[in-house]
């Protein structure tokens, strides 16, 4: 067992308050309450079940990087190069093993069209130092084959992992409370209070909860929480992702890679469930579970990979990706004294994980903004 640290923190240290036991909230939790703060996480459900919980898991900042982001990319890199360290201090903190994998990630074409766009992607990708590798079919059916035979050539990209997400929330939230925090589940923060330009707490229900410093960390919901000025409400909208699982034989799983498809991802997992996403919708919060949505991620799966025919398919559900105006996070401090914000990370939440955590709890330490993250402050949306 890993020793649990129990009143750590010093009474006189300022009250930290996080809406949301995301990967957000909990990541910076985990690292404020390893520096001795005293630290609450109020969550409106159960821990995990926001988008969190419905990820792919992909740490995917190379094929995932599309024209438009290129800084966006200096930002989700970074943060790929942290996970090595990031893993090795969960390991310290908790039993829970997160299910890192790092066989890499295929992306894979079936016709000219296909084999055309993979072609501009590579070279747009390669040439902001992405490392990718081509490969022919014969080199790529080497590498995984039950892929269909009709694949044709495919890049790979070595550093692309993936980690459990689920196993990731519940292994954030032991090391969270084994460094002394500590989370209150059925707790919906209803408003934030603010008295002359600072933070002075949450109202849970009709209960006043103080704070010295309130991280709104609330994922899709950041903008739906009462009590803040216009100007600081974040621009964060749910865009609404559908996925499935089916079960592979565990001792004989049909991929090892993550694959990308024109329309579809694969991600294989340990307990050999295949992971197929991910539908990107703007309908709000309307969680249905659609036939179209189903039967296009299982079209594009089934042409990837024919054998699946037979698999039982084990799960099926929704999230919603907390996505800003510009699909960028918004991090850091506000006009209003203690007030933080972490939200807004879109499809890049979990693979932003360690340096959400870093900077934030850094931030927040020292009162001084970590270089990465000033761009990212949500006084870009002023104008
Ligand atoms: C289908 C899908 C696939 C994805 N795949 C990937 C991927 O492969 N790789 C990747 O990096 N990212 C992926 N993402 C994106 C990633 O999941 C998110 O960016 C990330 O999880 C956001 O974390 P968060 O902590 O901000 O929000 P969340 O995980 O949504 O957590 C916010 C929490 O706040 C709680 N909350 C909301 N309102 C309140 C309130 N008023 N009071 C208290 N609590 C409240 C919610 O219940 C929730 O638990 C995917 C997302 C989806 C939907």
């Amino acid at each position: 067992m890993k020793t649990k640290s129990k009143n750590r923190y010093n009474k006189d240290s300022p009250r930290i308050a996080i809406i949301g036991s995301g990967v957000c909230g909990l990541g910076i939790g985990w690292r404020l309450s390893q520096l001795g703060y005293r630290v609450d996480v109020f969550e409106s459900e159960k821990i995990g079940k926001g988008a969190t919980w419905a990820a792919a898991g992909m740490l995917a900042a190379g094929v995932e990087c599309e024209p438009g982001e290129e800084k966006l990319l200096e930002l989700t890199t970074k943060s790929q190069r942290m996970w090595p360290n990031f893993l090795k201090d969960i390991e310290k903190s908790t039993n829970i093993n997160p299910h890192y994998r790092d066989e890499g990630t295929l992306v894979i074409a079936f016709n000219n069209d296909e084999l055309s766009k993979l072609r501009f992607n590579y070279k747009f990708q390669s040439r902001l130092g992405i490392e990718l590798e081509w490969l022919d079919k014969e080199e790529v059916r080497t590498l995984e084959p039950h892929l269909n035979s009709k694949t044709l050539d495919a890049v790979f990209s070595k550093n692309d992992h993936q980690v459990d997400n689920r196993f990731l929330l519940l292994a954030l939230a032991d090391a969270f409370k084994n460094s002394g925090g500590r989370i209150h589940e059925k707790h919906k923060v209803k408003s934030i209070k603010i008295e002359k330009e600072r933070v002075k707490g949450i109202v849970i229900d009709s209960e006043f909860h103080k704070a010295d410093i309130v991280l709104l960390a609330a994922g899709a919901h950041s903008s739906s929480i009462d009590g803040l000025p216009d100007s600081i409400i974040p621009p964060v909208r749910p865009v609404k992702g559908q996925m499935l699982a089916l079960q592979m034989d565990i001792n004989r799983p049909l991929i090892k890679h993550v694959i990308w498809t024109p329309n579809s991802y694969l991600v294989p997992r340990n307990d050999g469930r295949l992971i197929i996403g991910a539908t990107i919708e703007e309908s709000g919060f309307n969680s249905d579970i659609t036939a179209g949505a189903l039967y296009s991620l299982l079209e594009s799966a089934w042409r990837t990979l024919p054998t699946i025919e037979e698999l039982p398919v084990v799960e099926t559900w929704c999230g919603f990706r907390p996505t800003s105006r510009d699909d960028a996070p918004i991090l850091g401090p506000t006009e209003i004294e203690g007030l933080v914000l972490a939200t807004g990370h879109h499809r890049n939440g979990i693979l932003l994980a360690p340096l959400t955590a870093d900077t934030i709890s850094e931030y927040i330490s020292t009162g001084n903004i970590p270089p990465e993250i000033e761009d990212y402050n949500i006084d870009r949306f002023l104008n």
